[in-house]
């Protein structure tokens, strides 16, 4: 229950419990509910349908200590993955939630390119679930930033509002401007490892301003999607570089070179 409904007793507390429950009605008779996938009628608002709901790939246990990708077998606590053994990242440690396909990346695509926010909270809170204790380990939560000039053609962040909707679940604080883009980059789609990790080299920097916040602390980065890393390790590299005691990533998606 919300702070201010806990706080009223009674009469009052059962109109506004009255008028939400109208309210709610009034928009799923305007908006009937259906899978963000799919389109099938569903019971809810922002969810998906049962069948969608079965195809996603969620990541769980046993995966790579780090790397946070899925193993085929259980080999014990700790375990490393060959790719983070041979590349350790910039960052400490990664976290999914599914992998980057079926109805998880039409989730991911409904926010990012259908303008679908009211879809952050739900897909937040699947993040938190998979964060492994990255969330509740960390001293903040901060987006991966976009350009200016992206952000101005798509009027909104996507990682911004996931971690959002994450600070707010969680209570942990969102530093939302202090790491900024300073390079207009192209898009990571369609280009290899190498010519991702030279796309965004030197993308990112800690605002001179904002240099006591990042400072000395263990941050928790968010994106959308994981793929080759180019993205993230970029921006870890500058928070670690203006001070940052660690840096994590926890992403909605991630997408595998390979499939397992
Ligand atoms: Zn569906």
């Amino acid at each position: 229950m919300s702070d201010e409904a806990s706080t009223l007793s009674g009469l009052p507390r059962l109109a506004l419990r009255y008028g939400r429950r109208v309210l709610g009605g009034i928009v799923d008779f305007v908006y009937p509910p259906h899978c963000v996938s799919c389109g099938a009628a569903t019971t809810r608002q922002a969810a998906l349908c049962v069948s969608c709901w079965s195809k996603v790939r969620f990541i769980e246990k046993p995966f790579c200590d780090i790397l946070g990708i899925p193993f085929d077998r259980d080999e014990g606590e700790g375990m490393l993955s060959p790719l983070a053994l041979a590349e350790p990242p910039v960052f400490s440690r990664l976290r999914a939630v599914a992998l980057h396909d079926g109805p998880a990346r039409n989730l991911v695509h409904g926010l990012k390119y259908r303008d679908r926010t009211d879809l952050a909270p739900m897909m937040a809170g699947w993040m938190l679930r998979a964060s492994d204790g990255l969330v509740s380990g960390c001293d903040a939560i901060i987006p991966v930033p976009l350009h200016g000039r992206r952000l101005l053609m798509r009027r909104f962040n996507q990682s911004a509002e996931l971690a959002r909707a994450l600070a707010r679940l969680s209570g942990k604080p969102l530093l939302a401007s202090a790491l900024v883009r300073i390079k207009p980059t192209r898009r990571q789609v369609g280009l290899t490892a190498r010519r991702r990790a030279a796309n965004v080299r030197g993308a990112f920097k800690v605002r001179d301003d904002r240099l006591h916040e990042i400072a000395g602390k263990r941050l928790l980065l968010i994106d959308d999607v994981y793929t080759t890393g180019a993205t993230v390790s970029s921006a870890a590299r500058a928070l670690l570089r203006a001070g940052a005691l660690d840096v994590s990533v926890l992403t909605f998606a991630m997408a595998l070179a390979k499939p397992i």
